[in-house]
């Protein structure tokens, strides 16, 4: 047939270009020590910063949730699927915010991916097309995805370039300005300079939009993320935050002004056009605020910082470049594809799950292992990637 014979042509052209993805599939839970298509392999490439995707108590909540709320919303939020477990959450996790978002209040969404679409949505509704919209060049898919929806026009900035940022926002007569950024880009790890483009959109009269996915739980000293890590506060902000990550459940949350919330409740079509996610994990992840703002949560990302300086402190590259990130994302940029998939598949061999990302994840000529960092590993666990990787690299 026609159809697939198209389809199958250009799978092929992936294959060629070593770009055809596949998925390996886990038989057991998220955790450090993980079987995958029946073989026990120690991974280092989840999300699960502080380890708790697997955590005895959060599953005991998701137990308690289910029994009292059922497994299913539903409905939307706007007709009938908004639970009580969902209201409760929302308003720990605008206490969790307050110190950094004035008359915060939060919503929680099902996805990261449907929180961003919906925010830049909503934004981008107060003035329509004559809202512009600064995204950061290395961007999150899901912002790129979220700005194209919401029919603005966009301008795209050079990675960590606050100078460019700040001629886009001069030159702009826009009724409506979002500047957008990820926090920790998620294949480079490391920060946007979060504290100058803040201080470029109070100037400018700009919301800034900041996706803390990757820091969100894990960075600062509660664990309330970049915020907190860089102690932000303002007016100009709404934050995104996810909780399938560091929080080790699933879905998201944006916090800001209660207007701003009222606003995205009215407007932003993925969030009202979608069924509510089940009630049971929003009450389990009540347990996960608790551990996260708790005593377990801070004594976590300090094991996780310790992990993060035995990589910088213990890797010996010659070719291969480890690139400069102090968060759990630890990427060794290889440059070509078919030798970052060498790599990943002579690791995978030993029993060491690391991904290999190729573009167009990443720019061409760029491709990586992304080594990611959780809590749950110990120091041997990092030690055999180290070793791993030194052997690997000497003898590729
Ligand atoms: C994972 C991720 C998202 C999407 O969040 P999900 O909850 O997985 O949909 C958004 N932004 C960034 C930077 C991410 O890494």
């Amino acid at each position: 047939m026609i159809l697939l014979d198209q389809l199958e042509a250009q799978l092929e052209v992936l294959n060629a270009k070593s770009l055809r993805r596949r998925r390996r599939t886990a038989d057991t839970a998220c955790a450090p020590r993980v079987t995958v298509d029946g073989n026990p392999v120690l991974a280092f490439c989840s999300n699960d910063y502080l380890g708790l995707a697997a955590h005895p108590k959060i599953i005991s909540a998701l137990q308690q949730g289910a029994s009292l709320y059922g497994v299913g919303s539903g409905a939307s939020h706007l007709i009938s699927g908004h639970s009580r477990a969902h209201a409760i959450l929302e308003e720990r996790l605008a206490d969790f915010m307050a110190p950094h978002i004035d008359a915060c209040r939060a919503l929680y969404f099902c996805t990261g991916y449907m929180a961003n679409l919906a925010v830049l949505c909503g934004l981008a509704a107060v003035s329509g097309r004559a809202t512009e919209i600064f995204s950061e060049s290395l961007n999150h898919a899901s912002l790129i995805d979220g700005a194209k929806l919401s029919r603005a026009q966009v301008h795209v900035y050079p990675h960590g370039q606050v100078q460019a940022l700040q001629s886009l926002l001069e030159a702009s007569t826009a009724a409506t300005k979002i500047v957008v950024t990820d926090s920790v880009f998620s294949m480079d790890g490391d920060l946007a300079p979060l504290a100058a483009i803040l201080a470029l959109c109070e100037q400018h009269n700009a919301w800034l939009v900041i996706d803390d996915a990757h820091g969100f739980g894990a960075l600062g000293e509660h664990g309330r993320g970049v915020l907190e890590h860089f102690n932000l506060r303002s007016p100009n902000l709404v934050y995104m935050g996810t909780l399938g990550k560091a929080a080790g459940v699933g879905g998201a949350f944006v916090a800001a002004h209660a207007t701003v919330i009222d606003w995205l409740v009215q407007k932003a079509r993925p969030y009202i056009y979608t069924t509510a996610a089940p009630p049971a994990l929003a009450h389990a992840l009540l347990t996960s605020l608790d551990i996260i703002g708790g005593a377990e949560g801070h004594a976590r990302r300090l094991h996780l910082q310790e992990l993060i300086a035995q990589v910088r402190g213990d890797l010996r590259l010659q070719r291969w470049t480890l690139m400069p990130s102090t968060t759990a994302v630890q990427p060794i940029i290889i440059g070509d594809n078919a030798e970052s998939m060498r790599a990943a598949a002579s690791l995978y061999e030993q029993g060491i799950w690391v991904p290999a990302i190729r573009p167009p994840t990443v720019p061409d000529g760029t491709a990586r292992l992304r080594i990611t960092l959780s809590a749950a590993h110990t120091h041997d666990d990092v030690a055999c990637l180290l070793d791993a990787v030194n052997t690997l690299e000497a003898r590729a």
